[in-house]
């Protein structure tokens, strides 16, 4: 089949990889460069880990999203996996952090609790009398996100797909199974898969109703000298505990060490809009996170990258199946670790149609 997918963050690069495994003929169309900085999946490093709250359904999918990567990692040629390990700090009783060890132990998945002197002594970044406890299991790290992008455009280029970078689609008939795009041209293909992020609701306006943009930003910072050490052999940190719902890749592949924040987020109908960086907003977001971080003053900010991207209101990852198209939607702030299983599902659909089986696989109800 001749197939355009529109947007090539992780879902979009995914769906085409696997999609020229079947033998479809690909079309990909990107509005930016490939990674485009201002995707989701255009920033350096995103965590995957095991961890999900009991009964979320996504603790267990990980074991398909391992599997699918290490497809990936074969065809490209390289891993681009930093299998450093995830941890979480919990500060208050029934905290998210508090959440996750119980879904890892729900599920039997393995990982180590360690008393507060005991965190400190292993993660000295840690102040110890601001934590309950940590926990640290093996199963997780930081997938090197722009490495990615490039390797898996590489390999699509040599496997014939044909690749439209700085090509935005205006519109999408999906009767037709056809694309508009920006300088005029209409494209008629066979089928057409939309994987176009925090930019889908340009496409198809009504999705507002399921899809919520918000406007975020992380930021990059430099630790003091006597930290440096210990965050160069941290592992990923999934949630620092309390209210802060944040989290921190430590330096990893080209990508230095980030923290960011889910209080930062704020919804924003435009995702081109507020993209640059205003002034203290570095500062806001590495201060969220004393505690448990002694020495939080003594961290230097190097960068603020924003990011845009959608929720839905459960959390779920959504698809919705219009004519002859797809429109996939895998993020709510969690989806970069499923995106290669994401593109195999998606593709797995266009030949056996079974919308029933891809969406309950998409919301983990499966
Ligand atoms: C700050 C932050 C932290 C996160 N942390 C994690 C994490 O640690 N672990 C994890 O698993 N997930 C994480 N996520 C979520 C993850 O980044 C997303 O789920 C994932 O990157 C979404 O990929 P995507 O391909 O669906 O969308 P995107 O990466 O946004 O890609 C969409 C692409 O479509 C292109 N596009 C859009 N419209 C058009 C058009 N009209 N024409 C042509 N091209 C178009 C865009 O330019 C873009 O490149 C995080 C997200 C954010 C923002």
């Amino acid at each position: 089949m001749k197939i355009s997918v529109v947007g090539a963050g992780i879902a979009g690069l995914s769906t085409a990889w696997s999609l020229a495994k079947q033998g479809h003929q690909v079309m990909l169309f990107e509005q930016g460069p490939i990674p485009n900085p201002l995707a989701a999946s255009g920033d350096h490093h995103r965590i995957i880990r095991r961890a999900y709250g009991a009964g979320s359904g996504y603790g267990a999918a990980i074991t398909e999203a391992y599997d699918a990567w290490d497809e990936l990692w074969a065809d490209l040629g390289e891993s681009h996996l930093d299998a450093r390990g995830f941890m979480a700090v919990s500060r208050e009783t029934g905290d998210e952090a508090e959440d996750y060890l119980n879904g890892l132990r729900e599920g039997g998945w393995p990982c180590e609790v360690l008393e507060p002197g005991e965190a400190a002594e292993r993660y000295p970044f840690l102040d110890p009398d601001t934590i309950r406890y940590a926990f640290f299991s093996p199963e997780g790290g930081a997938l090197h996100c722009r490495r990615i992008a490039f390797s898996m455009a590489g390999w699509l280029q040599a496997r014939g797909v044909l690749l439209r970078q700085t090509m935005k689609v205006t519109g999408v008939d999906p009767a037709r199974a056809a694309v508009t795009t920006e300088d005029g041209r209409t494209i008629e293909a066979d089928y057409v898969i939309v994987t176009a992020g925090a930019w889908v609701t340009k496409l198809f306006p009504d999705l507002v109703s399921d899809l919520t943009t918000y406007r975020t930003a992380v930021v990059y910072l430099d630790p003091p000298a006597h930290l440096k050490e210990a965050w160069a052999r941290a592992p990923v940190i999934l949630d620092v505990g309390g209210e802060t719902d944040g989290y921190i890749l430590p330096p990893s592949g080209e990508g230095g060490l980030k923290f960011g924040s889910g209080l930062h987020k704020i919804a924003s109908a435009d995702a081109n809009a507020n993209r640059d960086p205003v002034a203290g907003e570095g500062e806001a977001i590495r201060d969220l996170f004393a505690p448990p971080m002694r020495d939080i003053d003594r961290y230097a900010i190097t960068g603020v990258v924003t990011c845009a991207y959608t929720f839905t209101a459960d959390e779920r990852f959504f698809v919705r199946e219009e004519g002859n198209c797809l429109v996939v939607s895998a993020c709510s702030g969690h989806g970069y670790k499923f995106g290669a299983a994401v593109g195999r599902r998606v593709a797995g659909f266009v030949e056996n149609r079974d919308f029933a089986a891809l969406k309950s696989w998409m919301r983990a109800e499966a």
